[in-house]
């Protein structure tokens, strides 16, 4: 791929190019520019994205296969096990919500339309508008975009997560993607949004033959009480006898938690947009365009060394960045080229 090529597959706005070029021009360049990614991107292991497959096909997805750097027994369990808090999620949400009447007409709606600006309506050729929308939906005979979301906030109703919502630009993009499809939607979007459970795989006591705990010495020998009764609880030195819990156990232990408590971890809010919001995010959507127009024009894209380290993670790019690599004709190891917007059909969707 030429990096002439890959440049050209830049000149989509979608939320998460504009989310990461507003956190760092020289992210934006890496990723959306030259097609830069760590090559663990691929791994299909996350919680959410195996979550949201399987709300796309309405069932729990297969265990997927093991990664190249998923390499012994260890590795292979941390995937097992992030597999397992999935499927328990996805077990939770079809028992939750079994009794769904909303319609979906629409599913993985793409689109990819232009980009005006608001003050004198004529459009850029540089850029267009592209998402993917989860799904067009009719509920109570209103039809408008929902989306769902994963979290580990909590869900409370006048939490942050809600609130920020309320700002969020890509409820407004969403909205406006649908609009120009013509799809005569409502201006709000459904949020369904699942929290995440903070439980992990634990450890489980082996139990004897009469269903009792089995409490070891340093020497591994199971310590008795003086009556002759096996002890039932730890002391200095003992350990209890315990294994890894399996991931189908911790499958049924994360759904029985989620729908005993459902309030903690499902919910569904309408999150609106008046006219006046609509038009804040065409303004912004046309310096967006500007401003990275201007960047691609200079060849040069500034540094936001305050988003160097978030949430404790470095960068993807932290090490190529600080060294000044240049990887416009190829990449470090750990690194590949992917086309930029992978996720939506290539030369878009009119
Ligand atoms: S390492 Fe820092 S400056 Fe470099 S791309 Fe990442 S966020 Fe930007």
């Amino acid at each position: 791929m030429t990096i002439k090529g890959k440049t050209m597959e830049t000149k989509r706005l979608t939320h998460s190019s504009m989310t990461c070029a507003k956190t760092c021009l020289r992210k934006y360049y890496f990723r959306y520019v030259l097609g830069v990614v760590r090559q663990r991107e691929e791994t299909p292991r996350r919680v959410g994205t195996l979550f949201h497959l399987g709300l796309e096909l309405g069932r729990v997805p297969d265990r997927p296969d093991y990664p190249a750097w998923c390499v012994d027994d260890e590795d292979q369990y941390k995937m097992d096990c992030d597999w397992a808090i999935a499927a328990g999620m996805v077990d939770a949400y079809l028992k939750y919500w079994e009794d769904d009447a909303a319609e979906t007409v629409h599913a993985e709606l793409e689109f990819d339309v232009p980009v005006a600006n608001p003050e004198t309506g004529g459009v850029t050729r540089k850029f267009r508008a592209a998402g993917k929308i989860d799904k067009i939906i009719v509920a109570d005979g209103r039809k408008m975009i929902m989306e769902h979301k994963t979290t580990s906030d909590s869900l409370e109703p006048d939490g942050t997560y809600w609130r920020r919502l309320m700002m969020d630009q890509q409820i407004s993009h969403y909205i406006n993607g649908a609009r120009s499809l013509g799809l005569g939607i409502e201006n709000t979007v459904a949020y369904d949004v699942t929290r995440r459970p903070g439980q992990r795989a634990k450890s489980v006591p082996i139990l004897d033959g009469d269903g009792i705990k089995i409490i070891e010495d340093e020497n591994g020998e199971r310590v008795m009480k003086k009556n002759g009764d096996p002890r039932q609880s730890g002391g200095e030195g003992m350990t209890l006898k315990a294994r890894p819990e399996t991931p189908n156990e911790l499958r049924a232990r994360i759904r029985e938690a989620m729908l005993a408590d459902p309030e903690q971890y499902f919910c569904r809010r309408e999150i609106p947009r008046v006219e006046a919001d609509l038009e804040e995010y065409a303004h912004e959507l046309w310096q967006q365009q500007k401003l990275l127009t201007a960047c691609h024009n200079a060849g040069y894209w500034f540094r936001n060394t305050s988003a160097c380290v978030m949430f404790r993670s470095p960068c993807d790019y932290f090490e190529i960045c600080y060294q000044g690599l240049a990887v416009e004709n190829g990449v470090p190891e750990g690194y590949e080229f992917k086309r930029p917007h992978s996720e939506l059909t290539e030369g878009g969707k009119k």
